[in-house]
């Protein structure tokens, strides 16, 4: 949020000037508010209600933490794909270590 005059004011609507996007400790506080929205205790139209912050806004923020979600699934298949993948090479590597040894 910014005003007209150029200052940039904190995301909670505490009215505070920031240099980020919130002041010290705020963003707490419309992390508890996403995560009531999350779990259905609140909807994304009451928090737009309040006017402290867009629905645009609340969207953005909740769809960040599922692309953090996304992300994060991503690279632990990532990992098993390398591990399975490690084992493979393990095994033909084996395996043709004891063909070699068997034209001897
Ligand atoms: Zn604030």
């Amino acid at each position: 949020m910014t005003t007209q005059e150029g200052v940039r004011l904190c995301v909670c609507g505490c009215g505070a000037p920031v240099k980020d996007r919130y002041a010290q400790g705020h963003d707490t506080r419309v992390k508890g508010w996403f995560t009531k929205v999350k779990n259905g205790k609140m909807t994304q139209a009451e928090l737009a209600a309040t006017g402290i912050i867009s629905a645009a806004y609340a969207q953005c923020v909740i769809h960040e933490a599922a692309l953090e979600e996304h992300r994060r699934k991503a690279a632990e298949r990532e990992r098993e794909l390398v591990e399975s993948l490690t084992a493979r090479r393990e095994f033909w590597e084996r395996c043709a270590r004891a063909a070699g040894d068997g034209d001897r």
